[in-house]
């Protein structure tokens, strides 16, 4: 047989389904390249990607909520009593707390280091640019005390007004998360009585996962087309002019996934943090391929269950919590990409504002839903917040940030899963929850996707 058809043949047969997603990712980079938007407008082929793209992200988004829910009332009830119950959650918000400060003070050293915005200065219309520093000289006399700066981190409106669809959808996220973990704390306490209904969710839980394989049918094609498409969409140009802003995020994003996280499982448990990467690579396409944290979610379950060896009494409650609130990355990208505002509009920033920033990363980064660009809008947040800035105060600036958004948010996404399952493996290695013959022996690993 010649070559080139052993090759297809080997790719069709052969290659484990990991290796797909990734020929998909790589395809959907180089179509996208090949075919750019043409005058910043979709073509045909872009929208044929588009609904194709689109309609895998909707298939998983409709076992979102179905998942969530049982996977905690089942994670909380078999946790027990709520001791254990307090303390793991302790552990949890701690883990996913330090990690979040570590991405934001990374963040803030590298924008303050490698200072992005100074290259798009001239790009900035002179008297807007003005108009905005005024505005700022007089915040910074306001917020130069401590009491101030207190007050400021209360959002009054924390998504901001200029997205209400994104408003309603986290709200209903945070709602549900809140209302699930109240009752599922009352049928961890209400002893054997609790039976019919968590096996009740049991079963709900044990079905979406199998939803969750016949969708991963379509991951390849999902992934390509999401891929090609966000890819045409930003176009090469935009990434040229932009490459200082987008190479600062990708430094931050690489020191947590390669420095960080190998760091913090080294310190705080006995796994091998290479193995981890191992059993969710496909977790981390899917998370790249999709943007979405919570739309990943079924898959990261699946990996860390199937293949990490952590039990579903950990991994069904720190991850669903983790894919909605834990967003290290999103947080190193939103410090980087206000400084990056305030370096673009000539602002120089007090120590002060440069804390307020981070603090307030900290806040809106866990109130972005972990669907595609949710990052992009809590980030009017920040603004508000820190510098007293309006989006459309700061809309040049602005469009050139979201023109490179998707690509870079695919990058966040992938490190905000990733930090999920460090802080699930941290978790459950400590309180004997993990399984590290199975973690060890990739031999035996099931499928995923
Ligand atoms: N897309 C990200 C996620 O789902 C959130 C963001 O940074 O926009 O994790």
């Amino acid at each position: 047989m010649k070559l080139h058809w052993q090759i297809l043949v080997a790719i069709g047969l052969g290659i484990k389904r990991n290796w797909h997603i990734f020929l998909a990712l790589i395809g959907g980079i180089i179509v996208g390249l090949i075919f750019p938007f043409q005058y910043g407008d979709p073509a045909p082929l872009h929208n044929l990607l588009n609904f194709i793209g689109q309609a895998f992200i909707r298939l998983i988004q409709m076992i979102v909520v179905p998942l969530v829910i049982s996977a905690i009332i089942v994670g909380i009830a078999s946790l027990g009593d709520s001791k254990q119950l307090g303390k793991i959650g302790m552990k949890m918000v701690g883990y996913y707390a330090l990690i979040t400060v570590i991405a934001v003070t990374i963040g803030i050293a590298l924008a303050l280091t490698f200072t992005p915005g100074k290259g798009i200065k001239p790009k900035i219309d002179a008297q807007q640019s003005s108009l905005v520093q005024e505005k700022v000289e007089i915040i910074k006399q306001n917020t130069s005390n401590l009491s101030s700066l207190a007050l400021n981190m209360i959002p009054g409106n924390p998504i901001g007004e200029n997205n209400h669809s994104e408003k309603k959808m986290e709200t209903t996220m945070v709602q549900i998360l809140i209302a699930v973990i109240i009752f599922g704390a009352a049928f961890a306490s209400i002893g054997e009585v609790n039976r019919p209904v968590v096996s009740f969710f049991e079963s709900v839980f044990a079905a979406t996962m199998k939803v969750t394989d016949w969708i991963m049918v379509l991951a390849m094609p999902g992934i390509f087309c999401l891929t090609a498409y966000s890819v045409a969409q930003a176009g090469l140009e935009t990434i040229k002019e932009l490459w200082l802003y987008a190479s600062v995020i990708l430094l931050g994003l690489a020191l947590q996934f390669f420095v960080t996280y190998p760091l913090i499982i080294k310190i705080f448990s006995k796994v091998k943090f290479t193995s981890l990467y191992q059993a969710i690579t496909e977790a981390m396409m899917v998370a790249f391929g999709t943007a979405s944290s919570s739309a990943t979610l079924p898959v990261t379950i699946a990996c860390c269950e199937r293949r990490a060896g952590i039990s579903n009494k950990i991994c069904s409650f720190v991850l669903p919590l983790g894919a909605t609130m834990n967003m290290d990355a999103t947080a190193l990208f939103q410090s980087v990409a206000v400084i990056f505002i305030a370096q673009a509009y000539d602002i120089s920033l007090t120590p002060l504002m440069i804390v307020l920033i981070g603090l307030l990363a900290i806040i809106a980064s866990s109130a972005s839903a972990g669907i595609p660009s949710a990052g992009l809008i809590t980030m009017a947040l920040i603004l508000q917040g820190s510098l007293e800035l309006s989006i459309e105060e700061v809309g040049q600036a602005y469009v050139l940030i979201f023109a490179v958004d998707r690509v870079l948010d695919m990058f966040r996404t992938m490190i905000n899963v990733t930090s999920d399952t460090v802080v699930a493996a941290i978790i459950a290695s400590n309180e004997g929850e993990l399984d590290f013959e199975l973690l060890e022996n990739n031999e035996v690993w099931k499928e995923v996707v």
